[in-house]
């Protein structure tokens, strides 16, 4: 820019308003400029404006600073409304009956419609899951879908019907896909608890929901153990208070936690204990899975890896877990199998009946599911014993154990080995039981 260019004070004066237009990232019509002065001042003017240009800050650059300051000043947004948010929680009553409604009156979303139900809200209906107290859980269940869903909340049997003719949607992930599905949640897990710098155990769940925004309280909620209602920036998370076990009531945190990380676009999910132990649906199975690495993640549990990678999993070893994590038996279990290059099981069982399972990556084979446990076992002994008896047997595996239908690239067929047990019975009436082969 020429210096020594004749502006008169008003023609430097709409110069000055130019430049300032264009440092806010505007783009200013010269035109209208000019129309503001003076017929002698608008060639000086206009020579004083291309110059500028050429020397003025590249429009990119500002539209990058406008970004950045933009989502600084949603980040304050979402912090204020997030601390709303907490302070509204800390006003739920008893006998919360509507807890998704009470957590979009906390965020501020009333009124919003919830997205359809996800997947897994239509999924109740497992062999394992088939007994009365279904019922009475898929009913409260309905307040999930919000109005999103022409559900009729008075007939819990035509809601189950329903989400029997749902479940036959889900697609059961191959054990190579939840194998690279547990490496990619496990970089989620380490990336999410580095950013916010957890790096000793137990994780403290309720500063890392904080940082992430998400309000947290504990509510007298029945059926659903834990309901997360975000709108994809900030949540908030009821858990029940009712659930007797505190370890439980952290894991329940921890999986809606991961919803919040994965599933943030969904809106609304409500946990009942059937979700909370759900490994096939696809939501639910990732929120479970991501919530283990989040309790127990692999670089927390340093000079234990080894061990865990290479011995049996055990009790004993779990014990251990359970105290420096702070998580509960099966939580520790669950994981120690999975981490395990033994070819090992958990089996859990409920009056003799087993509901639930989790196998080791290459066990090559599958648990006999929703059938009794073999009568010899201790798993079946300890069905009338009292809460923390434990046993043991050895038995052919095909007793615990039946065929995959993928094909087993095992070199030694699992089912013949022969199968350690060790089994614990738990206080309601719940019997975990490790099943090694033995090569
Ligand atoms: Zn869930």
């Amino acid at each position: 820019m020429s210096m020594e260019r004749k502006m008169s004070d008003r023609a430097n004066e709409l110069l000055a308003d130019y430049h300032d237009a264009v440092v806010r990232g505007e783009q200013p019509e010269v035109e209208s400029y000019l129309a503001r002065c003076g017929p002698e001042e608008r060639e000086p003017l206009r020579a004083a404006i291309r110059d500028l240009e050429a020397i003025a800050p590249a429009p990119v650059p500002v539209q990058r600073a406008q970004r950045v300051l933009e989502s600084m000043r949603r980040a304050r947004r979402n912090r204020e409304r997030y601390e709303t948010a907490q302070q509204r929680l800390r006003s739920v009553a008893e006998g919360l009956t509507d807890p998704v409604g009470f957590l979009q009156g906390a965020l501020g979303i009333s009124g919003q419609r919830l997205k359809p139900a996800t997947e897994a809200a239509f999924y109740r209906q497992t062999p394992g899951h088939e007994r009365p107290d279904m019922l009475s859980c898929a009913s409260p269940g309905d307040v999930l879908y919000g109005d999103a869903r022409p559900t009729d909340r008075r007939d819990p049997i035509g809601l189950v019907r329903e989400e029997r003719a749902g479940a036959a949607k889900r697609a059961r992930r191959s054990d190579a896909e939840i194998a690279a599905l547990e490496r990619e949640l496990d970089r989620k897990a380490e990336e999410t608890l580095r950013e916010h710098g957890v790096s000793t155990p137990p994780v403290d769940l309720e500063s890392l929901a904080g940082e992430m925004l998400l309000a947290v309280a504990e509510a007298p909620i029945e059926a659903p153990e834990g309901c997360l209602v975000t709108d994809g920036e900030i949540g908030a998370i009821l858990i029940g208070s009712s659930m007797p076990e505190p370890l439980r009531r952290r894991f329940t945190l921890a999986h809606e936690i991961a919803h919040f990380i994965l599933h943030r676009d969904q809106g609304a999910f409500c946990d009942t204990s059937a979700e909370l132990q759900d490994y096939t649906t696809e939501l639910e199975q990732e929120a479970n899975l991501l919530a283990s690495r989040l309790l127990m993640p692999a670089s927390l549990l340093r000079d234990r890896l080894p061990d865990l990678q290479s011995r049996p999993p055990a009790f004993a070893l779990a014990d251990g877990l359970c105290r420096e994590f702070e998580v509960s038996l099966e939580a520790a279990l669950r994981r120690m199998v999975r981490l395990s290059s033994t070819r090992c099981a958990l089996v859990i069982s409920r009056e003799g009946v087993v509901t639930a399972f989790e196998r080791s990556p290459d066990l090559g084979c599958r648990v006999r599911w929703n059938q009794s446990v073999p009568a010899e076992s201790a798993a079946a002994r300890l069905q009338s014993a009292g809460p923390g008896d434990t046993g043991g047997s050895r038995l052919p595996a095909r007793r615990w154990l039946s065929a995959a239908a993928e094909s087993s690239h095992a070199s030694t067929d699992p089912l013949a080995a022969t199968a350690q047990e060790e089994s614990r019975r738990m206080e309601i009436g719940i019997v975990y039981s490790l099943i090694v082969l033995q090569p």
